[in-house]
This record gives structure tokens, sequence and C-alpha cells, in this order.
């Protein structure tokens, strides 16, 4: 058997652990002067013309984004459900409550016509996920925000880099956050990443990050303590260095499979969209699950679904609404391996899998 092909591989190398003993040697380890370099440097590298805010998570990022924005009980604000349980949770944790939207079945993501139907008068904002990587249709939700006076937030976890017709994700929404979780596209260990729309946005996220206070002791709101620490942002000021180079591998890997695989649906991509593949995602409408193990056992190629129950029927969100294509999704969604590492042989590998086990289903 040969060596098993992980779903995802974070790549840490010898310049993140001389930064990590850097900043160790110094004695300073709580957030200071990594962390205001980290979110300089990260708001230049994509190109974002917004300041950056760094927190201990994504989760965080969306959490206190959503506050900044003035979102709290009361307030409807309309997400994906084929999405990780954070888009909810985040919306949840403020006091609002998530509304459910379907997506479009091309681009996995939130779909504005299900968004315009999903509109009340307690609707807020629309926060867009940019699922896998591909941008969510960031023209259609701001023509329904328009109409209906709502703001738009984008939860970017996925999606470094990612841009439309030549802007980048992240620079549309009154906030967007970028995870640095590991198995993102690049990572700081824990932490995220949010751009913000200018000095109101900024001022909040930076005291709801340290208990209220921007100078100590005095404490403006109630606050949490969500402060990215210097060792994190170390380790993703490095990362930074190296993402685009990632990125481009990603895109070839996808290309490759794009090219080699035959009877499955690959990923297609919107006009004027560039892709960063965080994941690769084909769909197996027949016995999915079959499909996975045979691709784990007899060929040692690993495989995720992401993500198989949709968010509105898990148990903290549950709600009576028809989101045919996220019921779909959820039940089709194979994720094969796109990362960076892998090599030639490892892509024939996956292809001839992938190849033999659809031939042998059709
Ligand atoms: C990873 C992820 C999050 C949460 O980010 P964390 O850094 O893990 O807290 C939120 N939304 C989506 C779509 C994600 O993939």
């Amino acid at each position: 058997m040969p060596e098993f092909i992980p779903p995802a591989k974070p790549i840490i190398g010898d310049e993140e652990r001389a930064a990590v003993d850097r900043v160790m040697r110094s004695g300073m380890l709580a957030q200071g002067p990594e962390v205001a370099a980290f979110e300089a440097e990260f708001a230049q590298h994509f190109a974002l013309d917004r300041a950056c805010v760094a927190v201990n998570s994504g989760t965080s990022g969306l959490h206190l984004g959503l506050l900044s924005s003035g979102i709290g009980a009361g307030d409807e604000v309309i997400v994906p459900s084929f999405t990780f349980a954070a888009t909810a949770n985040s919306v949840a944790l403020t006091g609002a409550t998530p509304v459910f939207a379907d997506i479009d079945p091309e681009t996995f993501c939130l779909d504005p016509a299900s968004v315009r139907a999903s509109v009340t008068e307690r609707t807020a904002g629309i926060m867009p996920v940019h699922l896998y990587g591909h941008p969510a249709d960031m023209a259609g939700h701001l023509a329904v925000a328009e109409e209906h006076g709502l703001r738009v937030f984008e939860d970017a976890a996925q999606a470094h880099g990612a841009r439309i017709d030549g802007r980048p994700v992240g620079t549309f929404g009154t906030f967007a956050m970028f995870s640095l979780y590991p198995t993102k596209n690049m990572t700081s260990g824990e932490g995220g990443m949010v751009s913000v729309d200018g000095p109101d946005t900024e001022r909040l996220m930076r005291l709801y990050r340290n208990q209220g206070m921007e100078r100590q002791y005095e404490n403006e709101v109630v606050g949490f303590n969500n402060r990215m620490t210097d060792i994190h942002a170390a380790i993703g000021r490095v990362q930074l260095t190296k993402v685009g180079g990632w990125t481009a591998q990603r895109r070839a890997n996808a290309a490759y499979l794009d090219a080699h695989l035959e009877g499955v649906t690959t990923p297609p991509v919107a006009p004027g969209v560039e892709h960063v593949y965080h994941q690769y995602t084909i769909r197996v409408p027949e016995d999915r699950t079959g499909f996975a193990t045979a691709l784990r056992e007899e060929y040692a190629v690993g495989s995720g679904m992401f993500y198989p129950i949709p968010n509105h029927r898990l148990a903290p969100f549950r709600a009576e609404v028809e989101l045919p294509e996220t019921e779909r999704a959820a039940a089709e969604c194979l994720s094969l391996p796109v990362h960076p590492s892998l090599g030639r042989d490892d892509l024939d590998r996956i292809v001839s899998a992938v190849n033999a086990l659809a031939k042998a289903g059709a």
C-alpha cells in the first residue's frame, strides 16, 4: 500500500520555528509588536487597502466583527446553512438570529436570490461565505443589501487571496474575517485576521478584543480577551511570505485534477473569479461514503466531507426552511486533496483512484 495522502497538511518550516524562538527569547509573549506588524503586513500582502485587526481565532473575528457592526439581540443576519457552524455560531453569540438561505449549486456559495427571499423587517445584515476559496457573488449580495438597507459581512475564513474581477475578498463588507487555523491556506497556529471598512469599526474591534480598553484600566465597553499572542503573529508573518507560492501550487494542482478527472463533476469557477482552492470539491451523487471509504482503503487517498449536516438541521439552529441545493450539496460533496505538498505522483494516484471508482459506480 502506498503512503497515505492526507486531505490537508499544514506546512511549518525552519523559518517559523526560528520566529517562535525569537519571540520566546524576547520574553514578551502576549500581544505586542509582532501582532502590530502582522496586521500591517497582512493588509499589504493581500492588497486590502484597509486596516486589519488580529484576534485569537477566526470565530472570535466573526463575533467581534458583528458586535463592532452593531449586530445584537432582535437582529437577523442571513447566512448560508452550507458552511462550518462558526458562521452561524458567531451570529447567535451576539444575541442575533441566524437566518439560513440556500446556495448556488455551481459555486456552493450563498445565493443572492435566496437571500432576497429571506429578508424580513428584522434583517440587519448578510454574511456570505467564500466557501472552499471561491468568492461568493458579492455584486449580487451588495445589490440585495442596497435594496433593503442591509450591511454585508464576509466570512473569508477559507479565501485568503481570492479575487473577483481583480478585487480581493475582504474589501467588500463592513468587515471580513480570514481564519488562520492550521488547515486553512495559511496559519498562525490558531488565529483570525479581520479587515475593516473604516476607523469606527476598527476602534470597536480593538476595544472588544482587549476587555473594552484602549488606554489601560479605562474600560469603555464590556469586552473580551480575544487577543492574538506575539508567538502566533510571528508564525503568521513567516507564512505570509510563503502563501503566494502555496496558492499558485493549489491552483496548479486543481488545474491538473480538472484536466484529468473523468466521470465526476469538477468544481466550476465563476467568470472573473480567482479561486484559491482551500478545498477541491467534487460531487458524488451515489454512495459518497462508500466512495470515500474505497479512496482511503483501496488507494490510500484521504478526502473530506465539508459539510455533511447543514447548519439548519443542527441542534442549536434547528429551523423549518426548505434549502434544496444545500441538502443536495451536503449529501454529495467530497473534497479531494489539493494542498501544496502534493507531488505529481500523488496527483496521478488521486486521478486514477477517482476515475476508477467513478467508472465502477457508473
Ligand atoms: C474555519 C472556519 C471558521 C472559523 O475559523 P476558526 O479560526 O477555526 O475559528 C469560520 N467559518 C468558516 C467557513 C471556516 O472554514
